[in-house]
């Protein structure tokens, strides 16, 4: 039986018209999965009996299943989604109350997995481990989906899932077709309706996926993982970062330019590592040198998590301290670049950066 998510809407309308329906039904049959939460063909109350049943014999809406959800003393959530292969993968749900005028409206972000493991083995992350396998467009979707629902379940109204990241399990540009689906699947007025802008792929930088996404001319928010400005420091760190730095940067600037977003360049930060004197001179030298003036940037500065289950090398890494921290921050804002320091969240249930292994 097929995944009804994972087809495109070009596949189910082709569907429909091979059974002899109009393609209007499409609309009809998403906007009972994404607007009322249908899992089950009998549920759509204004399609006939015949197609329900049909439909009915050849997909299934929900493929996956929603093991016990994990609450942080934070407020994270982490949900872990097994699919019928036995392959596992986490989604996090980062929960936050931002206030909007005078009123708090509780949403939160939902943190998305690409793959089920990572074939990229980057030296400080635990997440990734071997690739078992690409997620499908519908498995994307079905966690986002999954979010939604626990957000909802707290009996809130107003509750909702107000952004989507692309930093969980995975490189998302190794799963450029599923992914860029899943996208499509959660922007569309039609499905789930959250604008692009509110979408953040992060990537190691797959340049080839860069220059395909501006070609396709998705809005979406690009996070580069550049962790180090030198290329031998960064092959150490992410052994498959195929491309120099200087172009995944020209990379990044041309899409920035073309979907006229935000760029953000993450740089995990480990002690005597990445956060040294001349490494934050390197990063703020190129990120001068190829992005300032032309696009919209920030700086991430993500603190290092250790993690048992990272590489051996990362045994060897070490935190940050906070004095260093903002140090680091201190002095790329005084190049002009705006730059943070990401909060940890989740870290108590091993759901922070680096730390999504299964
Ligand atoms: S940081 Fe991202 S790309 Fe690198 S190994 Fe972990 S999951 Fe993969």
């Amino acid at each position: 039986m097929k995944q009804l998510l994972a087809l495109s809407d070009d596949d189910l309308t082709a569907f429909l018209k091979s059974i002899g329906e109009k393609p209007y039904r499409a609309g009809q049959i998403y906007e009972w999965v994404f607007k009322k939460n249908a899992r089950d063909f009998a549920a759509m109350a204004n399609l006939p009996s015949p197609l329900k049943e049909r439909l009915a014999r050849h997909f299934r809406i929900a493929s996956l299943n929603v093991c016990e959800p994990e609450v942080s003393g934070d407020g994270t959530v982490r949900v872990n989604l097994s699919a019928p292969d036995g392959v596992v993968f986490p989604a996090v749900i980062l929960d936050a109350a931002r206030p909007t005028g005078a009123r708090k409206i509780p949403s939160s972000s939902a943190c998305l997995s690409s793959q089920a493991g990572c074939p990229v083995g980057c030296a400080f992350c635990a997440s990734g481990g071997e690739l078992k396998r690409n997620l499908t467009r519908g498995e994307i979707v079905e966690s986002f989906l999954a979010a939604r629902d626990f957000v909802k379940s707290r009996g809130d109204d107003a509750a909702k899932i107000s952004g989507v990241l692309f930093m969980g399990q995975g490189e998302p540009l190794l799963n450029y077709e599923n992914v860029t689906g899943a996208i499509s699947d959660i922007s569309a007025e039609g499905k789930i309706a959250l604008a692009q802008r509110h979408i953040t792929l992060s990537t190691v930088g797959i340049v080839t996926g860069i220059r395909r996404l501006a070609a396709d001319g998705f809005k979406v928010r690009l996070a580069v993982s550049l962790h180090a400005a030198d290329d031998d420091l960064r092959k150490k760190l992410i052994p498959r970062a195929s491309s120099k730095v200087s172009t995944v940067l020209e990379a990044a600037l041309a899409y920035a330019k073309s979907s006229k977003t935000r760029l953000t360049f993450e740089c995990v930060m480990i002690k005597g590592v990445t956060d040294t004197p001349r490494r934050l001179e390197e990063l703020a030298l190129a990120i001068l040198r190829f992005i300032s003036g032309h696009a919209p940037v920030v700086v991430n500065l993500i603190p290092f998590n250790e993690n048992p289950r990272a590489g051996a090398e990362a045994s060897y890494f070490r935190a940050s301290d906070d004095k260093t921290l903002y140090l680091a921050r201190g002095y790329l804002v005084s190049r002009g670049i705006f730059t943070i320091i990401r909060r940890n969240k989740g870290r108590d249930i091993s759901s922070a950066c680096g730390q999504l292994g299964v």
